[in-house]
């Protein structure tokens, strides 16, 4: 998968995306990585991506006209996505949907966002990482492309799999334990040290079930209205 990323900040990326599995994905070049600088298509010697608001208020507006001149020059095909506070939310079923894509251009968005008429005229896909306010693009940009490059082939091992993780059922995951088997005076559920595969599996449905409903009863309603169908 190749990511371009459209920022005022190349210099934050790869950032963590460097480390571990994505950062050794990088290196085996399961996706490439491309930063453009949108200060390199501004139109005046300081470098200016910036405006004050129409209408007045607080802030700075990233301009339209340098900020097209950034996609015009970079994005040639796939997705082309803004960073937004008010864009789809992210969820496990999208993150899946993006890790198919050959080619995926970010827009990290800056001050008080970018200029509406670029993301009408471009017909820009807008997506947010959650409810709460970020400084800036980057941040969420690297969030979002964590989840989708793990579910690259390739850059999870075969110990790692991704099928009974939290939300790829519509439950949040089973509890967890390793060893020692006693630890605190708190031992490991009997059950886990069995080896009997099928009782184990009931367990951790079970176990399932009871986590979502207590901690997520948004998510386990979903879960019994999709069994419901
Ligand atoms: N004034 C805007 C927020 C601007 S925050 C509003 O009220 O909607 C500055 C930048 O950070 C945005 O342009 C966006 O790219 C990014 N950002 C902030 N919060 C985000 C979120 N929850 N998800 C994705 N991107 C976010």
């Amino acid at each position: 998968m190749k990511v371009k990323i459209l920022t005022i900040f190349p210099e934050i990326f790869p950032g963590f995306l460097g480390y571990s599995l994505t950062g050794k994905a990088l290196d085996k070049g399961l996706w490439q990585l491309e930063t453009v600088n949108i200060r390199d298509y501004a139109f005046d010697k300081h470098g200016s991506v910036d405006d004050t608001p129409c209408g007045g208020g607080a802030g700075m507006i990233m301009r339209p006209d340098v900020l097209d001149a950034a996609i015009k020059a970079n994005y040639k095909q796939g997705r082309l996505i803004y960073m937004s506070p008010r864009g789809e939310p992210l969820t496990q079923a999208k993150v899946h949907e993006l890790s198919l894509e050959e080619e995926i251009t970010v827009i990290c968005g800056r001050f008080e966002g970018i200029d509406e008429r670029v993301i009408e005229a471009r017909q820009i896909e807008e997506i947010s990482i959650g409810d709460y306010i970020l400084t800036g693009g980057e941040q969420a940009a690297m969030i979002m492309l964590d989840a989708i490059i793990r579910l690259i082939p390739g850059v999870l091992g075969n110990s790692e799999s991704t099928t009974d993780e939290s939300f790829e059922t519509g439950l949040l995951e089973h509890p967890q334990y390793t060893r020692p088997i006693v630890w605190d005076g708190r031992e490991v559920p009997e059950v886990l040290l069995s080896g009997h595969h099928q009782n184990i599996a009931t367990w951790r449905h079970e176990k399932s079930i009871e986590v979502t409903k207590r901690k997520r009863p948004d998510l386990y309603k979903k879960y019994l209205d999709s069994k419901k169908v």
